[in-house]
């Protein structure tokens, strides 16, 4: 089976079960969360699987991060989301406002992973939404902050407030070794969730991954976006997982999403 790693989106799916998966998992051992914990979790559609502690907060579905205050604030928002379908494209509630959105970089890469951050930014600027991103020298609406970590491979959250989520993290490990249509695909892909869009087989992971469910409601929405197709799109840069080989520049159909919301 071809090598398998997932694009870091919160809330948890039993990475244990995913013996393809092994590049961000680093054969972790499950760890203590609390039970209450667990239950704001479960509160919220997602899995209690392989929840992941981070600083402040977890991680979940291998790439989405909640912090303390995320479950207890989206413990309380109102949820009243659609969900249909199984691997159109579809986006959380919250959107972000038609802006300029500045994009910066903290850590030390190297000059392959830099250039790709770029490449990510022309990704989305090629398409003429109604969003355009920025590259920055510091302090960008979204930070892409190196970290180091043998956990996943990059993570981020959903918009709120009308801005875009603050910050990608992305693994040091992930850096160096990888094509430039790997790391391209997957900063797209983690700003892809920071402007609201969901995985696109999040219906059925097992569609990208090989293996797993459905990912649930998450507590942000899973709006299928008008224009896409109802049957499953093979090359989505929104897709749960990936290769260490995978390049996935926007489908026909994610320029249709893009264009539809943006
Ligand atoms: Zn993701």
């Amino acid at each position: 089976m071809k090598k398998l790693m997932y694009l870091a989106l919160g809330l948890a799916l039993i990475v244990g079960v995913y013996s393809c998966v092994s590049e961000n998992t680093d054969q972790q051992q499950p760890q203590s969360i609390s039970q209450d914990i667990l239950k704001k979790i479960a509160a919220l559609g997602f899995s209690t699987s392989n929840v992941v502690a981070l600083d402040n907060g977890y991680l979940v579905e291998e790439d989405i991060f909640l912090t303390d205050k995320d479950l207890e604030e989206q413990l309380h928002a109102d949820r009243k989301h659609l969900i249909i379908a199984k691997e159109e494209h579809y986006r959380t509630t919250n959107l972000v406002n038609p802006q300029t959105i500045t994009v910066s970089l903290s850590g030390t890469v190297n000059q392959g992973f830099s250039d790709a951050i770029d490449h990510a930014i022309s990704r989305y600027n090629a398409e003429g939404l109604t969003i355009n991103f920025q590259r920055v020298a510091s302090g960008g609406d979204i930070n892409i902050k190196i970290v180091n970590t043998g956990q996943y491979i990059a993570s981020s959250g959903f918009p709120s407030g009308g801005n875009p989520y603050p910050e990608v993290k992305y693994a040091k490990k992930y850096t160096t070794g990888y094509s430039d249509g790997f790391m391209t695909t997957v900063l797209a892909h983690e700003i892809g969730h920071c402007i609201g869009f969901r995985h696109t087989d999040y219906m059925n992971r097992s569609y990208s991954c090989g293996t797993g469910g459905n990912e649930g409601d998450g507590g942000v929405g899973a709006i299928h976006i008008p224009g896409t197709p109802t049957g499953p799109d093979a090359n989505s840069w929104m897709l749960a997982c990936l290769s260490a080989t995978t390049n996935r520049p926007f489908t026909a159909n994610d320029k249709t999403a893009l264009n539809t919301i943006y």
